[in-house]
């Protein structure tokens, strides 16, 4: 997926989130999750790959408990420069709501040995279906993997692999969201801010 799809469904006139345009190759790759209220509240898991950061919504948000199979639905490349936006996106654009940066940091591909690979490689394991990876963030940490669930291109999983970091507690993404963000959801919940869609 390019860029076009993001750079259409927007008008950097009106929103402030950054034009969609591709990003040079770094030496570590990064990670970013952002908590976004918009018509529905919904966690953006995004890994940097060739440029771009590969996106998929996840309704639930992330969790560090192996046995949670949390449902992520890979949505348009963002461009890198979205890792670090934050802010309101205007009622009647696309997307129309509130964001929050709930994580951020690097990853690293890895194998079915855990043996870290090649952006390439990664790239190879997406198109099959099957991505692991390492991620150093504040709350996700260790071993990773997105699962496509062959019904379409876009119905994956998000699965914690059982390792040091995991946890067999319950775990609720929203209790480590900031308190910006949780007091915006408590608005719209009392219905003091509204978000209609075009
Ligand atoms: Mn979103």
């Amino acid at each position: 997926m390019s860029l076009e799809k993001y750079n259409s469904k927007r008008h950097f006139d009106v929103t402030p989130e950054p034009e969609g345009k591709k990003a040079a190759a770094k030496d570590k790759l990064i990670f970013v999750v952002q908590r976004h209220h918009a018509s529905h509240l919904h966690y953006d898991f995004r890994l940097e790959l060739n440029g771009t950061l590969k996106s998929w919504a996840v309704p639930k948000g992330p969790s560090m408990n192996p046995h949670d199979k949390r449902l992520a639905m890979m949505v348009e490349d963002h461009p890198i420069d979205y890792a670090t936006f934050e802010g309101d996106i205007p009622e009647g654009n696309y997307g129309a709501g509130h964001v929050d940066v709930w994580d951020h940091g690097t990853y690293e591909p890895i194998d079915e040995d855990g043996e870290v690979i090649k952006p390439a490689e990664f790239n190879k394991s997406l198109h099959a279906g099957n991505a692991k990876f390492r991620m150093k963030g504040k709350h996700l940490k260790g071993d990773f993997a997105l699962v496509n669930m062959k019904k379409d291109e876009k119905t994956w999983l998000l699965l914690k692999h059982k390792d040091k970091y995991a946890t067999e507690e319950e775990y609720n993404s929203e209790e480590y969201a900031k308190k910006s963000s949780l007091a915006y959801t408590e608005e719209r919940n009392k219905g003091k801010k509204t978000v209609k869609k075009k």
